[in-house]
């Protein structure tokens, strides 16, 4: 292991004996191959996307490596000639701590740890007067919803740091955690960041995408309001919850701060404002790190 100084990130050159001797006939004399794995950044923090790069050695094995972590495997897309790379999802769920990532790409394997760091997120306290749990959301909206964060698009539409989708100024940041009436919701985080920019004001796309979800509060969106979801390709999804105007329609493709909406109070909002979600591989990241550098 060493730290590379361009990068500033973990680069680990490994190999997996066990995993070769199964492929390759017993007796045979085998040179061990490895393949190069760069994680970034290399302190990640509940929350972060995680950058996994692999270089394999045998470039005739031009097959998109797998990476598992925790038994799920995550897809691995090629950004270069004989170099992919998966993005990987933390959350405010997950605990602190070592994760390793497995990564398998024809008969190379290599298994490496990485830490992540804990974060302290916010901590609201809500009192729902008794009987009173706020809105349900209905059927269509929640399958409409999975849908959307599952897209796994092998496409990469986009290119650069995301710009901001809206000029108010952040009033939730991501990752919050609740209690309700007392008591800590487990499952609970704020999967986004809230904009308070006021009712009418443009909603940008912060990178090109095609838009996959256009869903109406008449259609029976009637927690998200109505939303806009762009697929960005590769697991990297964006939502624009609460609007109160649509500019595109679904199938569109769209370019960094192009105007898709406007902010709206529609849906289960106390107040108007913009949320805007960014979802890895299907979980809510922190979409900060986007904003401030390069996922290319
Ligand atoms: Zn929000």
């Amino acid at each position: 292991m060493f730290i590379d100084k361009q990068t500033g990130a973990t680069k680990i050159k490994n190999s997996l004996v066990m995993v070769i001797a199964i492929a390759l006939p017993i007796g045979f004399a085998a040179s061990v191959k490895a393949l190069e794995v760069q994680v970034i950044p290399s302190k990640p923090k509940l929350g972060d996307t995680l950058s996994v790069v692999v270089t394999p050695d045998n470039p005739a094995n031009n097959r998109a490596p797998s990476i598992t972590v925790n038994q799920k495997t995550y897809p691995t897309f090629a950004i270069a000639p004989n170099k992919f790379r998966a993005l990987l999802p933390t959350t405010p769920l997950e605990k602190p701590g070592n994760r390793v990532l497995q990564v398998k790409s024809g008969d190379e394997a290599s298994k490496i740890a990485v830490y992540v760091g804990d974060r302290k997120f916010p901590v609201q306290r809500i009192t729902l007067p008794p009987g009173k749990s706020g809105l349900k959301a209905t059927q269509l909206e929640l399958s409409r919803v999975a849908a959307l964060k599952n897209l796994k698009t092998p496409q990469k539409y986009w290119n650069g740091t995301f710009l901001k989708p809206n000029k108010g100024r952040i009033t939730t940041i991501y990752g919050v955690r609740r209690y309700y009436n007392g008591k800590f919701a487990q499952d609970y985080y704020h999967r986004g960041v809230d904009y308070a920019g006021a009712v009418g004001s443009p909603v940008m796309a912060p990178a090109d995408g095609r838009i996959a979800l256009v869903g109406r509060v008449s259609q029976g969106f009637r927690v998200h309001g109505n939303i806009i979801g762009i697929d960005h390709g590769q697991g990297v999804i964006t939502t624009y919850l609460h609007l109160s105007r649509i500019n595109v329609k679904e199938g569109d493709f769209v370019k960094a701060g192009q105007v898709i909406g406007a902010v709206g109070g529609t849906g289960a909002v106390t107040g108007p404002h913009l949320h805007w979600g960014l979802y890895v591989q299907g979980e809510a990241v922190d979409p900060v790190p986007w904003r401030e550098r390069k996922f290319n």
